[in-house]
């Protein structure tokens, strides 16, 4: 078997990035052509690759939901170059795109081919500028990486995570209105495997030598002690939304 990837892939290479908006559209499924697909256990063929349940689980939850055609067989795992995808938890990234790079999403175009040296998918879902929810892959993505920091709430690579990627430059504080979204896109990664808020972590917390995002979420990051609770406050914020969603 040849060797499995895990490359993470924010703080992006614009070079190969779309930026016009007519592009974008052309990626997407048409907007009311979607299909809702029922969670999958598999069948006499093998078990289920990827989840085909996000796109579904993300409507349900009342975001605004766009799906890029082809995502429910994109994966590194469905190319055969990773492990099966089998969420523990998700991780939480910025795109690192400066703002003087127009549109809605920049980087829709890297995430979902990679660049010349690091394959795509870069994440399963990809939260615009707007505030779209782009469905990018139901499979393992190149997102994060192998955790530097050690075993991260017993996920040990890209294929035991999901991977949200924020449009965002990273050098000023999200929104809190922005961040509130990102927190009710993790609940609804995780609530299609049953998994608690507990289980969501930032980029710099699975590979804090090489990673800061998601950045100035919540202030400057001063201490270990800050960066804690910061990422703490997060995972807060997605216990507050499953409890929402779960009602
Ligand atoms: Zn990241």
């Amino acid at each position: 078997m040849a060797e499995l990837e895990e490359l993470d892939g924010c703080e992006l290479d614009f070079s190969e990035s779309l930026t016009v908006e007519d592009d974008v559209e052309a990626l997407l499924v048409p907007a009311g052509e979607e299909e809702d697909e029922e969670e999958s256990e598999g069948d006499a063929a093998g078990p289920a690759m990827g989840d085909r349940g996000i796109a579904k689980r993300l409507r349900k939850a009342g975001l605004k939901v766009r799906e890029v055609d082809g995502w429910k067989t994109r994966g590194r795992d469905f190319a055969g170059a990773a492990a099966a995808f089998n969420p523990k938890g998700s991780v939480n990234h910025h795109t690192g795109t400066p703002e003087s790079v127009p549109g809605n999403a920049p980087t829709l175009g890297v995430l979902i081919k990679g660049r010349s040296d690091l394959n795509g998918p870069l994440a399963n879902v990809y939260q615009t500028r707007n505030d779209t929810i782009l469905v990018i892959a139901a499979g393992t993505t190149n997102h994060a990486g192998l955790p530097d920091g050690g075993e991260i709430r017993g996920m040990h690579g890209n294929s035991q995570a999901y991977g949200l990627e924020i449009e965002h430059a990273g050098s000023s504080p999200l929104p809190d209105k922005r961040l509130r979204i990102a927190a009710r896109v993790h609940a609804a990664l995780l609530l299609g495997r049953d998994l608690p808020a507990r289980q969501v972590v930032q980029h710099r917390e699975w590979a804090p030598s090489r990673k800061f995002d998601l950045a100035s979420n919540f202030g400057t990051l001063t201490s270990k002690e800050t960066n804690a609770q910061a990422c703490n406050k997060f995972r807060a914020m997605v216990d507050e939304e499953f409890r929402k969603l779960k009602k």
